[in-house]
């Protein structure tokens, strides 16, 4: 399906426009092809007994393993679980939800969809923001900033890798639950590889840092025009931008996290060519991501 160094391509790997949308994705087989194609892409693998052979196809998009008999539908055991919306609209939703810069509301996208309740809605954009972290995301590496800042909504830690030239790299966002350098030496150890060059503005988290193995840097302030750390001067003022786009009510602390998976997923996506590329991203991600559990929905739940 890629190009032989695993490059998704434009206009082959996903559409780039709504017309190529809409001319690929007119049917629920054509949704079921592209999303087996993004779980198995080196061919069906049976999730019950492992065997690669081809599967024997059966009604309502199931697949029977040849070895083992077991009835596997493509969705099963990812993020569309279960679900009784046709795999058409989910897509749609996925198109909506990556054309929407600023993050999508759920009256937005119950309204582009024409979907029955703004419930379902909400739900189904509360499906696709989980698989807006990838499933196993590679550490950050070489020189990385990292620190924390308060939002409206709660204290955020930041790693921000360094770029050359002058720049910003990936990002890592998470909302800490208190601001203790537990909290953040464990988001560290979640997020940056061990050989990487880490500053901070505080010095107590460079010696707290270096216990855990790592070389940290005491970035010290420069003035007001020059911060310490301008990748996290500038992460931090684009994730308060982007907290005031939300709707009213979305920033609550059990929220918080979908929004920031968000705006790390568009952000950590920004070179891309194609808002296309982060339509295939997301499913890619959604065929390896866990179903939200009633638990994780009931959590976060609008009144
Ligand atoms: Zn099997």
């Amino acid at each position: 399906m890629h190009a032989q160094d695993g490059t998704p391509r434009a206009g082959e790997d996903y559409p780039v426009s709504w017309r190529q949308f809409l001319d690929r994705f007119g049917t629920e087989e054509a949704c079921v092809a592209y999303l087996q194609g993004l779980r198995w892409p080196q061919g069906f693998v049976c999730p019950h007994c492992a065997a690669r052979t081809a599967p024997y196809p059966c009604s309502r998009g199931r697949l029977v393993c040849r070895t083992c008999g077991f009835q596997a539908t493509v969705t099963a055991g990812t993020v569309f679980d279960k679900t009784r919306t046709p795999l058409r609209v989910w897509l749609a939703a996925c198109w909506y939800l990556v054309n929407q810069k600023h993050g999508a509301s759920a009256l937005g996208l119950q309204r582009a969809l024409g979907l029955g309740s703004y419930q379902t809605a909400w739900t189904m954009l509360h499906r696709l923001r989980k698989a807006m972290a990838p499933p196993a995301p590679a550490p950050l590496q070489g020189v990385v900033e990292i620190g924390d800042f308060c939002l409206d909504a709660g204290r955020i830690a930041l790693a921000v890798e360094v770029a050359r030239p002058p720049g910003v790299g990936q990002v890592r966002l998470r909302r800490l639950a208190a601001p203790s350098m537990t909290a953040m030496a464990s988001f560290i150890l979640g997020n940056v590889a061990p050989g990487a060059a880490l500053r901070s503005a505080h010095a107590e988290d460079c010696q707290a840092l270096a216990r855990l193995g790592y070389a940290c840097e005491h970035a010290a302030p420069q003035g007001a025009r020059q911060p310490a750390m301008p990748g996290m001067h500038r992460v931090a003022a684009l994730v308060r931008r982007w907290e005031q786009h939300l709707p009213q009510g979305a920033v609550q602390p059990t929220l918080l996290d979908a929004h920031l998976r968000e705006f790390s997923f568009r952000f950590n996506l920004r070179g891309a060519d194609s808002v296309g590329l982060l339509f295939h991203r997301l499913l890619q991600q959604a065929m390896h991501t866990a179903p939200a559990t009633y638990r994780d929905i009931v959590q976060c739940r609008p009144e």
